[in-house]
């Protein structure tokens, strides 16, 4: 099967910086790299390096055809992200000595990804597909009501949390991922939990501490792998992208999400995001 997956992708310029800058004050950086970044294009990533056949759905500006090279290059099949005549989504990254950060997030080409280019994807998709979204571009639920009508498998990542879009996504969802705070974010905004959503099944995952599974047949607690952390960026993406690989090979849920495990304890021992997400043969030549 395939997975389509209209999802963001930004340029993630870090600059490293004396301290974060205060109103009004001009300061010099002491350093500067770009990175390809945004949650989409690393789930994109993730699961295109656990060996799945991924489709990316979403758009960047002339500025961005370096990031759709990556994308490429990491087996990701390109065809319909459309290149407009706007900017590249960017997220400018401070990072001071102690490892502080502020962060600016200009949405650019994420959200305004044409219409006509989900549906040109959505030609070629196959009943059973995977099609994933998440919080960072804009058709959404157009995208999630098409994927149900079509009889592919809806999964929503909901991150950055919105309760709004949550619950406008809620209805078409066979899958919903999210992180501890953004589950805590979902019950105080609408009073349910994880157990009484009624998609089929719901992943919270709990950083160090795991990630719990709403199944048809109930809860399950997956206990994390022990390993010493030393950039927890990327994480989610990494395992999302590799629970969703291994359920489009045909995988129980609890073996993708063993999977998902392995490869998001691998990464949280690396510095950096979409580029050193781990391959499915460094995750299965991992001893935990
Ligand atoms: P997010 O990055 O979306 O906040 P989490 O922090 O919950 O997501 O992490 C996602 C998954 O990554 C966890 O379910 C776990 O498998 C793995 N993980 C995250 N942090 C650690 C850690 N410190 N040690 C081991 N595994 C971790």
């Amino acid at each position: 099967m395939a997975i389509w997956n209209l999802g963001s992708i930004n340029a993630d310029v870090v600059y490293a910086v004396p301290h974060i800058p205060a109103p009004g004050e001009t300061i010099s950086t002491t350093g500067r790299q770009m990175f390809l970044g945004g949650k989409g294009a690393n789930m994109s990533v993730a699961a295109a390096r656990a060996a799945a056949r991924v489709h990316h759905i979403g758009a960047v500006g002339n500025d961005g055809l370096w990031a759709v090279e990556r994308l490429l290059e990491y087996g990701v099949d390109t065809r319909n992200i459309a290149v407009l005549d706007t900017e590249t989504a960017q997220a400018v990254i401070m990072v001071d000595p102690a490892g502080e950060n502020a962060i600016l997030l200009h949405p650019g080409a994420n959200a305004e990804i044409p219409q006509t280019t989900l549906q040109n994807a959505m030609a070629e998709a196959q009943t059973g597909d995977w099609l994933v979204i998440q919080n960072e571009t804009n058709l959404q639920r157009t995208a999630a009501s098409l994927g149900r009508k079509m009889a592919l498998r809806v999964a929503y990542a909901a991150a950055p949390f919105d309760a709004d879009r949550v619950m406008a996504v809620l209805p078409y969802l066979d899958f919903l991922i999210l992180n501890a705070v953004e589950a805590d974010q979902l019950r105080q905004a609408t009073g349910r939990t994880p157990a009484d959503l009624d998609v089929a099944d719901v992943i919270v995952t709990l950083g160090a501490n795991g990630a719990d599974w709403y199944g048809t047949a109930g809860h399950q607690h997956f206990p994390a792998i022990k390993v010493d952390p030393v950039d927890t960026t990327g994480a989610g993406d990494t395992f999302t992208g590799y629970v969703l690989a291994g359920l489009d090979r045909g995988m129980p849920m609890a073996q993708a999400i063993g999977q998902a495990m392995r490869a998001a304890a691998l990464m949280v021992m690396r510095h950096g995001t979409a580029d050193v997400i781990p391959d499915l043969s460094e995750v299965q030549a991992f001893q935990s």
